[in-house]
């Protein structure tokens, strides 16, 4: 029995064949390696069910791709080479990563982030806390009101461990509250 689309979670190094419907949930600014001249550049994917995976693109690539993987858009991924991420600088997307290069096939779904339109995609709000899958992601309806109106709703964050950082959006810096050497500064 095949399927149409694969999930992040179905795909490893030495899967073949696969495409995996994702939205680029987040795309960092391209950064200089610590330790070698090469520039490379971070996306975060997520698929239909809210799992994510980081992708990274090197040196010519990230020019190659800069218009094709803009954030919030939904794109047909196949083919990436897939590579067990160094535990050293695993962000909390996961234990492997996607390598975008030329050999990967990418193609844009929509222009936007599709809303869905099945109501049992979306979460009740009452029901997060007693979910036994732990995601990162959900769809809620809700409606929000302001009643403190100089609070603050986000902070920048350790991709890692959440904990509140001083470093810039994108930043790549060595967490002190969970000691990852390479935590990126995300707002939460
Ligand atoms: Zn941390």
């Amino acid at each position: 029995m095949s399927k149409e689309f694969q999930l992040i979670s179905n795909v490893s190094p030495g899967s073949s064949g696969w495409t995996v419907k994702v939205v680029v949930a987040e795309k960092f600014s391209p950064r200089i390696a610590q330790k070698s001249p090469t520039k490379y550049q971070n996306l975060i994917l997520m698929d239909t069910e809210g799992s994510t995976v980081q992708a990274t693109l090197y040196g010519q690539n990230i020019t190659a791709f800069q218009d094709q993987l803009t954030l919030g858009n939904t794109y047909l991924v196949s083919n990436a080479m897939v590579k067990i991420t160094n535990p050293e600088y695993r962000a909390k997307s996961g234990e492997v990563q996607w390598i975008i290069s030329g050999r990967t096939k990418i193609r844009k779904l929509s222009s936007k982030l599709c809303i869905p339109t099945d109501e049992k995609d979306f979460t009740e709000i009452k029901n997060i806390q007693g979910l036994k899958t732990v995601k990162q992601f959900f769809w809620i309806k809700g409606k929000a009101s302001v009643t403190v109106l100089n609070q603050t709703y986000w902070y920048m964050s350790c991709n890692n461990c959440n904990k509140i950082s001083s470093e810039n959006y994108g930043d790549i810096y060595h967490c002190v509250f969970c000691k990852c050497l390479e935590a990126q500064a995300i707002p939460r």
